[in-house]
């Protein structure tokens, strides 16, 4: 049969092993064009708000809820609603993990292997700004990337940390409710939608791999309390890092076991003959290309046995009077009526240097360890007034300020906006007569600028331009 991707011949082997009759489907998948998804961002918008106002063509993904495929040819990036941090851009499957871990709001969540921030978005807007998110990557310069994807989607309850995850091990024991492990891994899920992958693949790759998740699963289920959920994921089909790790944790943590997740009719159940025979197994999930519209993926769910205790560590800071009176003064400027839909809480506030932050609310032990942001960044006190930060503007809900200047998803003034350009709005356009405005796609915030005689000075940063 003539391909045009050249996989691996031991890969071929293993595939062929393992799918037996399927073979053949599962190999003609690598001809058929991948498929494109985009994840809504539900803490800001809803899904029937976002189908109403979405300018290219969406349709849902049958097993994530808040997930939509996009065509090939539509620029989701390029709109405002991206720059809004309305939505994600995520392979489909990929977006399977965070969708089968249930995290409610008020909850520590941890995302141990989070850059660019797939899972740690979803996990983020699912806690609605109440608990603790820890993301972190090992990599510097991804959890840089992570940082700015948890920004775009307007973040404030968050902890970015650039560490090695035996550190965090040492700094958070049994203290999350739920764990996320996106291990690194072969990769061979995702061969259709990057050749590079399967260039670089060998068996003996993939065995290094599976030594790294399995002690990467016996840090996070150390840092899980008892009654905790763990879910694992991988974008690979090999049984050594699937079922193989699973199995691994299962016998090494007495405490920890399988546990089912939401089914879809077109996933595939894990296979305990790949592990170590362990009938629970079953209840992982594998999605295969040729029975889906997305990558290869697994996943699996664990419970840590024993009661989750509830006990709740609450900030109990103060601002200093300089931050607290700018601060309010810019607030009444931009009518600040609530703060992601709730009380601006100024026990959160910390200024450090001129940098003014909005701490999460929970207090946990961040000493000693490397991060990148404890919070949000809200913005810099000036020599007599407060400058807000883009991230503060992006963590803005569509009702929580009076000063938005709302224009319709045709108008040019919204890219020009983001290429930084100065905007004329007539008097009907803004609330407020001068001062700190919000420019909004329909009602969503996108940025600041600043108000002068119906001239807007652009206050968007060009290192955010897209
Ligand atoms: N969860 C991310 C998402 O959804 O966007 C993707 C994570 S990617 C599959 C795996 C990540 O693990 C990479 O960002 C990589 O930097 C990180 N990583 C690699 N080796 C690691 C290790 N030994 N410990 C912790 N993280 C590691």
């Amino acid at each position: 049969m003539e391909r045009e991707l050249k996989l691996p011949e031991a890969f071929l082997d293993r595939m062929k092993e393992m799918l037996g009759e399927e073979f053949g489907e599962f190999i003609e998948s690598y001809e058929k064009p991948r498929t494109y998804g985009l994840r809504v961002n539900t803490f800001k918008i809803s899904c029937e708000e976002f189908e109403k106002i979405v300018p290219f063509p969406v349709k849902r993904i049958p097993w994530v809820e808040n997930g939509y495929f996009y065509g090939e040819d539509s620029r989701p990036a390029r709109c405002p609603l991206y720059q809004a941090g309305l939505y994600y851009l995520q392979e489909p499957s990929a977006m399977t993990p965070a969708s089968r871990l249930p995290v409610e709001p008020g909850d520590y969540v941890l995302d141990l292997c989070a850059a660019p921030g797939g899972k740690a978005t979803a996990l983020g807007a699912k806690l609605r700004g109440q608990g603790l998110l820890v993301a972190n990557d090992i990599s510097t310069s991804r959890a840089r990337a992570l940082l700015r994807n948890l920004e775009l989607f307007g973040i404030s309850n968050v902890f970015v940390a650039n560490e090695k995850p035996a550190r965090l091990a040492q700094a958070f024991p049994e203290f999350f409710h739920k764990i996320v492990l996106d291990a690194p891994c072969s990769g061979e899920g995702m061969f259709r939608k990057d050749e590079a992958l399967s260039r670089d693949w060998t068996p003996e790759k993939s065995q290094e791999l599976a030594k790294v998740q399995r002690e990467l699963l016996l840090q996070a289920a150390d840092m899980l309390r008892p009654g905790g959920l763990l879910l694992y994921s991988t974008c690979t089909f090999a049984p050594c890092e699937d079922e193989g790790s699973v199995s691994y944790l299962l016998e090494q943590r007495r405490d920890m076991e399988l546990t089912d997740m939401e089914a879809y009719e077109s996933f595939s159940q894990g296979n305990p003959a790949w592990g170590n025979g362990d009938a629970s197994l079953k209840k992982c999930i594998r999605i295969f290309p040729h029975k889906m519209n997305g990558e290869g993926h697994f996943l699996a769910l664990f419970q840590k046995k024993g009661a989750t205790l509830t006990e709740s560590r609450t900030l109990q800071g103060k601002p200093d009077k300089n931050t607290q009176k700018w601060l309010t003064e810019f607030f009444h400027e931009i009518g600040l009526k609530t703060f992601q839909g709730s009380p601006f809480d100024w026990t959160r506030v910390e200024t450090r240097g001129e940098k003014v932050y909005y701490l999460p609310p929970v207090q946990a032990n961040f000493r000693g360890l490397n991060f990148l942001r404890n919070g949000l960044y809200l913005g810099d006190l000036k020599k007599n007034r407060f400058e807000p930060s883009h991230p503060f503007a992006l963590a803005l809900h569509k009702d929580d300020i009076e000063a938005g200047i709302p224009l319709p998803l045709s108008d040019d003034r919204l890219p020009r906006y983001l290429n930084g350009e100065t905007l004329q709005i007539t008097p009907e356009e803004a609330p407020h007569p001068k001062g700190w405005h919000l420019l909004c796609p329909e009602t969503y915030p996108l940025g600041f600028g600043k108000l002068v005689n119906q001239t807007l000075k652009n206050k968007y940063p060009a290192t955010w331009r897209p």
